[in-house]
């Protein structure tokens, strides 16, 4: 069975036939996970190389979810749902594919002989600290593993869970290169409760800005994605970078919205519920590709580079936090045949 994309109805409970019959897959009638399926699955791998042609500043990534309950409507990830025969647009934001052995797996790959001890990104393609994480309880495992085997590490996240993990955290920036950037691309409550439905308030995250910093862990803001014609204004760009550098962030760094195919089709219709006069805008802005014209993203980021001065801040030093300059498109990764697939 194949779910159709951009469904509008309650979500499909019966497990997509790319995953087989050996699968588990979850409901929870709790408030917090109404609504939402998880498909419990042990991976084969769980460090997985960044695509050679990306221009991201790492090469490893660990991806212990797929899909996220966080819902931003922009999300360029949804694309990847596709991969698994399951829907990108409802389906993205309650079909969470988990990989409960991420743990254990990371433990024995970081263990082998052929791992060089590279950095290692999360959050690059899904946030890891989703709501999901909150039951699952895998970044724990895989913290204490990176700690354990001092691993260079980055994780972005618009989750405030990531604050159960402080400790961890602490301890593991004592023994390697820890960076961690929050996402707060704006401040405006309205905006927020409309294209971010299942994410912590842009405050609440600012808050865990803060209480990084007052650890010790020095953490940067990515301030994505910067919406054209709706949270783009001078005053709004001041507003959210003043916010940022209130928290103590130690870098900005600004990054426009891009509509890969998968976001750009629920982006556009979200747009034409909420804002129908600005559809016209948006077609001309994204006419000939995903990204927003250059001199749009030149623009925002000297914009953005002005105020982070003024209000003391810098740019994201090269490798820094290695905030992602974009997102990383992540590649089909290799699904787990019945064979691979225990049912836990
Ligand atoms: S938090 Fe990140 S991964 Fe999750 S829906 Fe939002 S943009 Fe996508």
């Amino acid at each position: 069975m194949r779910w159709n994309n951009l469904s509008e109805g309650p979500a499909a409970s019966a497990t997509p036939a790319l995953f087989g019959t050996d699968v588990v897959t979850r409901t929870f009638d709790t408030p917090e996970f109404r609504g939402i399926t998880f498909h419990e699955v042990r991976a084969r791998s769980i460090v997985n190389r960044v695509p050679g042609a990306s221009r991201m500043p790492f090469e490893w990534t660990i991806n212990p979810y797929r899909g996220c309950t966080h819902a931003c409507v922009y999300c360029f990830a949804r694309k990847t749902h596709s991969y698994l025969d399951l829907d990108t647009g409802i389906g993205f934001d309650t079909q969470i594919v988990v990989k409960v052995n991420a743990p254990d797996l990371l433990r024995r790959e970081l263990a082998s002989r052929r791992w060089q001890g590279d950095h290692i990104a999360m959050g690059t393609n899904v946030d890891c600290y989703q709501r999901a994480e909150g039951r699952y309880r895998l970044m724990p495992g895989i913290i204490g593993a990176l700690r354990d085997y001092a691993n260079p590490f980055s994780i972005l996240t618009k989750g405030t869970l990531i604050l159960r993990d402080l400790e961890l955290l602490r301890q593991a920036a004592a023994v390697t290169d820890v960076g961690i950037s929050v996402s707060v691309g704006f401040v405006d409550p309205t905006m927020w409760r409309t294209i971010e439905p299942g994410t912590p308030a842009p405050e609440r995250r600012l808050d865990v800005v803060r209480q990084l910093t007052a650890v010790g862990i020095p953490c940067g803001v990515l301030m994505a994605p910067v919406i054209p014609y709706l949270t783009d204004s001078p005053a709004q760009l001041r507003e959210t970078v003043r916010a940022i550098a209130a928290a103590g962030a130690n870098s900005v760094t600004p990054l426009a919205l891009h509509l890969r195919p998968g976001a750009r089709e629920w982006f556009m219709r979200w747009l034409a519920t909420h804002h129908p006069r600005l559809v016209r805008n948006y077609e001309v802005m994204y006419a000939t590709g995903a990204y927003a014209p250059k001199w749009y993203q030149r623009r925002i980021t000297g914009q953005v580079h002005e105020l982070a001065a003024e209000y003391g801040m810098g740019p994201a030093r090269p490798g820094a936090h290695r905030a992602p300059r974009e997102p990383v498109p992540a590649e089909p990764e290799p699904v787990p045949g019945p064979t691979q697939l225990t049912i836990l």
